[in-house]
């Protein structure tokens, strides 16, 4: 275990042991009070934003990272009816792709899950690298623009679909539409989006706990992720998400502060006015254009393979 350790007494249950202080809540807390507090606060999110409840059906996008494994660990034992949803990116850099899928493989097969396999190669042409070329744009924009379009379409019989996006994903994200003021992402910027006619609904349960927990999470329970991060990552979600880590260590709570006195003064920034959506006309994806992102870039791969 990478978190350190150490013998104290625990805040929670007043027993002396081994335990962790987490300096983000000034709270001194043992190994097994913290998966609780961890789940607690998971619980009480999706409760608080209305994200789902116990009869529905939740698609969970897991990458084999450390962040969705512990959210389907943690809504597993919560008790919710969970299916999950990896995406293979077809990343041949260290055999990403491949130990990921593997690593999800072994996690469902351990916690008994359904587990659905969906893969780049049978969608696109090209590996995700050419394809941001292609398209001109940062590579992890492209791949994500992949990922919830195949989500979307795949989990079209759920209810939700739901991703390990946490605090530092979403402060990183909000001080990136602050500093270029993107106002639509700021006022789009919330913790669960609602369903639109072919856009399923969303929701981030961890959007108020830290990576250092996620972690922390995954390492007590021995749970099995890829510590390597995706060796194609970089741009500017990378800058801004150091940046809040580096602003929590130094203050520690700054980041939640942020971010959650972001949610409360969410309406200064006002309401966004609903853009007016059409459906694709390839696919019937709901889109701000006429044909949508993703069928766009299967055009644009097609042309460029001709030549
Ligand atoms: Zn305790
Ligand atoms: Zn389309």
């Amino acid at each position: 275990m990478v978190e350190k350790t150490k013998i104290l007494k625990c805040r929670i249950c007043q027993k002396v042991k081994e335990g962790v202080h987490l300096r983000s809540y000034n709270l001194k807390i043992c190994l097994d009070c913290f998966l609780d507090f961890f789940k607690k606060r998971i619980k009480e999110t999706i409760e608080r934003f209305k994200m789902f409840s116990e009869k529905d059906k939740i698609a969970v996008a897991i990458s084999g990272g450390k962040d969705s494994t512990a959210l389907a660990k943690a809504l597993k034992d919560l008790g919710y009816n969970i299916t999950l949803f990896h995406i293979n990116c077809q990343i041949k850099e260290n055999d990403y792709s491949e130990k990921s899928q593997k690593v999800v493989e072994e996690f469902a097969r351990k916690e008994n899950l359904p587990l659905k396999i969906l893969n780049f190669k049978d969608e696109i042409e090209v590996d995700v690298k050419l394809a941001a070329k292609i398209s001109k744009k940062e590579i992890c924009g492209v791949c994500g623009m992949i990922k919830r379009y195949l989500l979307n379409r795949e989990a079209k019989d759920f209810d939700v679909i739901v991703t390990g996006h946490t605090l530092n994903d979403e402060a990183g994200s909000l001080l990136k539409s602050l500093i270029f003021w993107q106002e639509g992402f700021i006022k789009r910027q919330f913790p669960v989006l609602r369903e639109e006619e072919s856009l399923k609904k969303r929701a981030k349960p961890l959007t108020l706990c830290f990576e250092r927990e996620t972690k922390l999470f995954c390492d007590i329970l021995k749970l099995p992720y890829l510590k390597e991060r995706c060796p194609l990552r970089g741009g500017t979600y990378v800058l801004f998400k150091r940046i809040i880590e580096d602003l929590e260590n130094e203050m520690p709570s700054s980041a939640l502060n942020f971010y959650k006195g972001f949610l409360k003064r969410k309406r200064i920034f006002g309401k966004e006015k609903p853009e007016k959506l059409f459906s694709c006309q390839k696919c019937g994806y709901l889109t701000v254009a006429e044909i949508c992102n993703f069928c766009k870039l299967k055009e644009k791969i097609k042309a460029t393979i001709k030549k």
